[in-house]
């Protein structure tokens, strides 16, 4: 296994390493492969689909309480452990581990924020279950409003021309009745069982205020996309989800208005920190199969890596990887301590880490030469599930222009 540059991990640190990326290598990755090859992304949620066993795996092994508050038997784990699943994770599949961790974000926030009658009915058993039958969604980009919506580019939300969800909640006596459609980006979105969504709010003062509902999908009048079908990430499931009439409980509403840019924010900073250690482990994986190549590979009468270019872009690689592990990792870090965390921080890494796996992915795919290119070969998935990050939980452009923003505001 490749060393990181992680002198002071505690042997737990090590060990919790150690068994993700057995996980990693043993499920994920024969699971990812698998899965990518298939034509129809309809057959990738099949009932006799590998995505099933590696998400019972995930469940035995606990890795879905990894962010649940241990007094309701979750792990909690600390950032530094965050970061190290999520790196190994990556390393194993950027979609499986993208699919892993929106499946818990619903219960997470309902953890946190919800009323106890919820988290009995929820949150307990999604904490019990190995057989994968609760399965989480984050709501957020709709048809008509991308990520860079979602981050308010320019300015702060009260300054400008407000954004509007197209999905909108009604409280009627003391239920929300939630009207609207979700992107056909939603991680999950046509296997997931409950929802965290965003929704903007009828029938009060100011039309910009919008909340964050816990929605059950199993519900009458929640209707399904297909299986989107897309570039990268071909094992991660994506979907519309449409609301006609649904109704929750009142205190199914999560967030407030008053929070709701607060939390936002935090959150944004949570699943842009999460995706920059995700991808850290995905420039891993792809600079370790081009280190195993260049040692095996004859050309010019020796192994490649005894070719001096070949060796240049190896420790471009190598460096690279490890500037993003140590980026993500402090970001994380940080922003764990901050009350409230700082976006643009997280942004920051995001954009960075992404595009390392990206330029890392398409760097192995050279030294591969034609292998590089073939099917055969991991580094041809892993370099268009890196591209596909790019435009994951926000497209980089735009998190660079809601960065800005927040750094001039911080810049005093
Ligand atoms: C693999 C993957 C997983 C995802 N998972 C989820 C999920 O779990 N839940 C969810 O809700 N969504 C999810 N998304 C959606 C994702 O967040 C959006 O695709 C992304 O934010 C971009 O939105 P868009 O596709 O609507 O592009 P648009 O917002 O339409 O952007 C199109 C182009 O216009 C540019 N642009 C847009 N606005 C501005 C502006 N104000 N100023 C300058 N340029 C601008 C952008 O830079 C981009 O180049 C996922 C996407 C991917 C690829």
């Amino acid at each position: 296994m490749f060393l990181d540059l992680n002198p002071d991990l505690t042997s737990e640190q090590r060990s919790l390493k150690e068994q993700t990326h057995k996980f990693a290598e043993e499920v994920m990755r024969p699971a990812a492969d698998k899965l990518d090859k298939l034509s129809d992304p309809a057959e990738v949620i099949a009932d006799d689909s590998v995505l099933w066993d590696v998400l019972r795996q995930g469940r035995e092994l606990g890795y879905h309480v990894r962010a649940l508050p241990e007094e309701l038997g979750g792990v909690a784990l600390g950032p530094v452990e965050q970061c190290i699943v999520a790196e190994e994770m990556g390393w194993g599949s950027a979609g499986l581990a993208v699919c892993m961790g929106a499946s818990s974000m619903p219960f997470v926030f309902a953890a946190m924020l919800g009323p106890p009658g919820l988290i009995e009915k929820h949150v307990i058993p999604f904490r019990d279950d190995v057989k994968a039958e609760f399965i989480g969604c984050w709501a957020i980009t709709e048809p008509e409003h991308g990520g860079g919506d979602q981050v308010y580019i320019g300015s702060k939300r009260e300054d400008i021309p407000f954004i509007r969800h197209g999905t909108r909640a009604r409280l009627d006596g003391d239920e929300w009745v939630i009207n609207g459609q979700k992107s056909a980006w939603v991680s999950n979105g046509t296997i997931a069982t409950h929802a965290l969504l965003h929704a903007s709010i009828d029938g009060t003062e100011d039309e910009r205020d919008a909340g964050m509902f816990f929605v059950p999908l199993n519900v009458d009048g929640v209707t399904r996309g297909k299986p989107l079908d897309k570039i990268g990430q071909r094992d991660l499931n994506q979907g519309e989800v449409y609301f006609d009439n649904v109704r929750v409980p009142a205190d199914y509403m999560l967030v407030k208005p008053d929070m709701y840019e607060m939390v936002t924010d935090i959150i944004i900073a949570t699943a842009n920190g999460g995706m920059a250690t995700t991808f850290t482990g995905v420039a891993r994986s792809a600079l370790e199969e081009a280190l195993e190549y260049c040692k095996v590979r004859v050309a010019g009468a020796k192994v490649i890596s005894k070719h001096q270019l070949v060796q240049k872009k190896l420790f471009d690689m190598f460096t690279r990887v490890e500037s993003a592990r140590a980026l993500g990792r402090a970001v994380n870090v940080y922003n764990t301590q901050a009350m409230p965390p700082e976006p643009h921080y997280a942004i920051a890494a995001k954009v960075q880490n992404t595009e390392t796996a990206f330029d890392v992915a398409s760097d192995a795919v050279q030294l591969l030469g034609g292998c590089g290119l073939s099917r055969e070969y991991p580094v041809e998935r892993i370099f268009r599930d890196a591209r596909a990050a790019m435009i994951e939980d926000g497209d980089n452009d735009t998190l660079r222009l809601a960065g800005a923003r927040l750094l001039l505001e911080r810049y005093t």
